[in-house]
């Protein structure tokens, strides 16, 4: 295994660091990175791009996409394990007819600016359904909440107000019912939680542009997004939509029994309902290929850590200045739920990821 020093230097700390890691690790394997550039700017006012490399043959079968960075923060790791792959694992012969295609930053703003959401505070991962019909999801619980959900204030008495109003509405409805209302998705409030948008916005329409350049030759397609800040701390889970062919698919291809790996496979045990997801658009935006979606979830913080985290610098990127004395404070409690300082979380993952990828790889065809 590779020494601890060397594999952490593969993690960034900035998004400008991170790209810069996958260039270079594209670059050593003779691969071509082609970019996609998002009009806003970053958080020290870097430009930002969507990258991707591709290994593989010109007319693979099946492809093998791993993305990072939907939810913007949630980069930070997903690049490193991304990175990790290209240089510890990038120079291994891929099975015939394989090709492995890595998205980097899908959605660069949030990336850099440590946040979830992209430019125009969507949550990417409930912004792929049909605006174009104009009906959208309805979350009455949200629509309760909206104006605790966000406070006015990060701190102080007033913030202590909204927090009760949350705690009282979990206790009439249970918490699993106060986490739906918060974090299922909402599409009424551009300022609030989970926003889903009402538009397809930049990272949508470049993910669903970057799936359309894989050539006829694919007739599978397996996609994993990476993501962190739900489950247990250092535990890796995979979700996958609820669909019976995907789902015996899932099965197969990543059996935990196979390698021995501690995975847990899968399901909802406390996970919300989300509409709109990266693994439905994959499904429908590649219904003339096999597609198996998947999402893993690497654990960080509790539950209501992670939304009173979310609240509060909600709270503060409106309402406040990232300038001001508070700012330090917001960057650690959002590293702390979404890219903890710890070289044996980073290790943990890192395994879990190398064995859900080498498992994908490896998998019988199913085209
Ligand atoms: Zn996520």
């Amino acid at each position: 295994m590779m020494g601890s020093d060397h594999f952490v230097s593969y993690f960034a700390k900035s998004y400008a660091q991170a790209r810069n890691h996958f260039e270079q690790a594209a670059q050593k394997l003779g691969c071509e990175i082609t970019s996609y550039r998002n009009p806003a700017r970053g958080k020290d006012g870097e430009p930002l791009t969507t990258d991707t490399c591709y290994l593989g043959p010109e007319t693979p079968q099946k492809c093998v996409i791993v993305c990072s960075g939907t939810h913007g923060v949630e980069g930070y790791f997903g690049s490193g394990c991304q990175v990790t792959w290209l240089q510890e694992l990038g120079k291994q012969p891929l099975p015939t007819g394989l090709g492995i295609l890595f998205i980097h930053a899908i959605n660069p703003h949030g990336f850099s600016w440590s946040r979830r959401v992209t430019e125009d505070n969507v949550d990417l991962n409930r912004n792929f359904i049909n605006h174009q019909a104009g009906i959208y999801p309805e979350n009455h619980g949200y629509e309760q909440l909206a104006p605790y959900a966000v406070p006015s204030h990060w701190e102080g008495p007033q913030k202590d107000q909204t927090d009760q109003y949350l705690l009282a509405f979990a206790k009439e409805h249970g918490e699993s019912q106060l986490t739906q209302a918060l974090a299922g998705g909402q599409y009424h409030f551009p300022q609030g939680l989970f926003y889903g948008g009402n538009r397809p916005t930049w990272s949508n329409q470049t993910l669903l542009s970057i799936a359309s350049t894989l050539p006829p030759s694919v007739e599978e397609v397996v996609f994993i997004d990476l993501h962190s800040g739900f489950g247990e701390y250092g535990m890796a889970q995979l979700f996958y939509d609820p669909i019976q062919e995907q789902i015996e698919r899932c099965q197969i291809i990543f059996d935990p029994a196979r390698d021995g790996l501690d995975i847990s496979l899968p399901q909802s045990s406390g996970a919300y309902v989300t509409p709109g997801d990266t693994n439905s658009a994959l499904t429908h935006h590649l219904s003339n290929k096999v597609v198996t979606p998947v999402c893993i979830e690497c654990g960080t913080v509790s539950i209501p850590e992670l939304l009173n985290t979310l609240r509060v610098e909600a709270s503060w990127h409106i309402y406040g200045n990232r300038h001001s004395d508070f700012a330090p404070q917001i960057q650690q409690a959002m590293t702390r739920a979404f890219y903890p300082d710890d070289p044996e979380w980073k290790l943990d993952i890192w395994k879990a990821i190398q064995y859900v990828i080498h498992a994908a790889v490896e998998a019988p065809k199913f085209a």
